[in-house]
């Protein structure tokens, strides 16, 4: 028995019924979506997509990393995408802890992350509109590309497209 057993077996059903969509990696509607971590996210489902349709980034708090940055140049300039919509969404648990409340968490453990910086977000509108300028403005991005930034309810399902 490992961890994992309960997956690999439902697999092996999912692969039973799969039948090969002839898709490829591009993002067949030139989408890429940055979004959270959060379990209760379904981005495809909510935003009315199937798979193949659009490139998925999340990470904890739906941050515009550089990691992010890097995975949108690859996107737009190899993989189709041509616009891009960055989703955080309410109850966000990275809105609910600082990095030192974190660093502190982990020191308990005997676990030292100083070194690294989480994004906590203390401030989510605020934090949205940083991250939309950062891929706006970046040199690495086409000018003028479509960005936009949307809150996602994870109790209504609603989405609230952002001023910024
Ligand atoms: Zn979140």
């Amino acid at each position: 028995m490992s961890a994992f057993d309960d997956l690999y077996a439902a697999n092996a059903k999912f692969a039973k019924r799969f039948k090969g969509s002839g898709l490829t990696g591009r993002a067949a509607r030139g989408l890429a979506v940055v979004t959270c971590m959060d379990s209760r996210i379904d981005p495809l489902g909510l935003l009315g997509l199937n798979p193949g349709d659009a490139k998925i980034l999340r990470n904890a708090g739906a941050r515009v990393t550089d990691d992010v940055l890097r995975t949108l140049v690859l996107a737009v300039y190899v993989l189709g995408v041509d616009r891009v919509l960055v989703m955080p969404h309410t109850d966000c648990g990275m809105a609910k802890v600082t990095d030192s409340d974190v660093h502190a968490l982990t020191r308990e453990r005997n676990v030292d992350t100083r070194s690294l910086e989480f994004h906590t977000v203390p401030d989510q509108n605020e934090a949205l509109r940083h991250d939309l300028i950062r891929i706006r403005t970046t040199p690495f991005l086409p000018e003028g590309m479509p960005v936009a930034g949307a809150i996602y309810d994870v109790h209504t399902g609603s989405l609230a497209p952002s001023e910024h």
